[in-house]
């Protein structure tokens, strides 16, 4: 590829708002556009960050100018102009878009993980299988809580052989600016009925791993926080040996309670409005003081931001199918760095 990837974001909302700044702090791609459906706060943020504002249709474009909004054209024409479309509309839109996007065979196609599986060739976790997806024509970045779980797992199986997982996943209720979704005050199961779909989303990246997920809703919007149970198949595996692990270990950071008094996910944030934009943790958060191993079984708590934790993931999936980064550990480093992970607590 000559020059920068060029790049068109379809939906401009949490993710998209996210992955859009980052592809900006990028030196090997460009966003050309970003797509609204909505003449909202969304669109004239978008254009007051400089972005060039498209719209999905052409009656859309009557829709927009009627508020004042100044559009650039329709997602078609977008399309033209760009290498590769990120789609960051609601979960379920992106399958739909996907009839629009193979009218235009020359661009790769990235979606979130609200879509079906089958919605790209492959899902895509960086830490498990960056290389499966390079050159390909399209990728599903997979959840925020699938993205938490296999970031653990693949730096755990890349040191010990892990022989089952079982986790509870504690989810947030909304998304922040979210007022349409509940619960507000109940803890739902969710689904009443086990494995939740998580397990069967980690298969999508790691099939041959034994993983049961159960999952329930809470009355919040900061982060999930997971219990996750990994046994392991060799005994002798120590909570140092852990430690040492996640101490080094890319995209996670190890919280020490005692040290900070941090023990949930407000405190947390709190720190990250501090030092982080938009108070985001794009790292997966363990607590170290949970970290616990008995016989061969590992314990711990992690906390996962869901508006945040998959950005970096997509800026690779760029790179890989692509092909502009054929190494993995390259195009992390220089995601991490450009978006400023540490691999020791931000606080630290
Ligand atoms: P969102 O609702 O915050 O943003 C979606 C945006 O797309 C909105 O601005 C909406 O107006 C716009 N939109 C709707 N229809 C459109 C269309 N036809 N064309 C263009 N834009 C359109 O949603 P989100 O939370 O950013 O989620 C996007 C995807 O990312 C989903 O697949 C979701 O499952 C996944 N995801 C979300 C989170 C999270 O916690 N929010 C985490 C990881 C992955």
């Amino acid at each position: 590829m000559v020059g920068k990837i060029r790049v068109a974001v379809n939906g401009y909302g949490t993710i998209g708002k996210r992955v859009a700044d980052a592809i900006r702090l990028q030196d090997d791609m460009d966003v050309v556009g970003v797509v609204k459906k909505s003449p909202d706060y969304g669109a004239l943020l978008a254009l007051k960050k400089g972005f060039n504002l498209y719209v999905p249709t052409q009656d859309d474009i009557d829709k927009f100018e009627i508020t004042g909004i100044q559009v650039s054209g329709t997602l078609e024409e977008l399309l033209e102009n760009v290498d590769v479309v990120v789609d960051a509309t609601p979960g379920g839109m992106g399958a739909k878009n996907k009839q629009i996007y193979t009218r235009f065979p020359h661009v790769k196609q990235i979606f979130q993980g609200g879509e079906k599986p089958d919605v790209a060739e492959v899902s895509f976790s960086s830490l498990c299988n960056y290389k499966e997806a390079l050159n390909k024509a399209s990728a599903r970045v997979v959840s925020c809580n699938t993205t938490g779980l296999l970031r653990l797992i693949c730096t755990l199986g890349n040191h010990f052989k892990i022989s089952r997982v079982r986790a509870v996943l504690i989810r947030r209720a909304a998304d922040p600016r979210e007022v349409k979704k509940g619960p507000i005050n109940s803890i739902n199961l969710n689904p009443p009925r086990l494995p939740s779909h998580h397990a069967l989303d980690v298969k999508t990246v790691v099939p041959w791993l034994d993983i049961v997920t159960a999952a329930v809703v809470v009355p919040t919007t900061l982060m999930h926080v997971h219990h996750v149970a990994v046994r392991f198949s060799e005994g002798g595996v120590t909570r140092e040996d852990i430690l040492r692990v996640l101490e080094d270990a890319r995209r996670i950071v190890l919280v020490k309670s005692a040290v900070t008094g941090i023990k949930g996910t407000a405190q947390l944030i709190e720190v990250a409005r501090d030092l982080r934009p938009r108070n985001d943790i794009p790292e997966l958060v363990v607590f170290e003081d949970s970290v616990h191993v008995e016989k061969d079984e590992l314990m711990l708590f992690q906390a996962v931001h869901q508006e945040s934790i998959v950005v970096p993931e997509n800026i690779d999936a760029i790179r890989a199918l692509t092909g502009i980064e054929p190494d993995p550990e390259k195009s992390m480093s220089k995601t991490d760095s450009t978006l400023g992970l540490s691999k020791k607590f931000f606080l630290l």
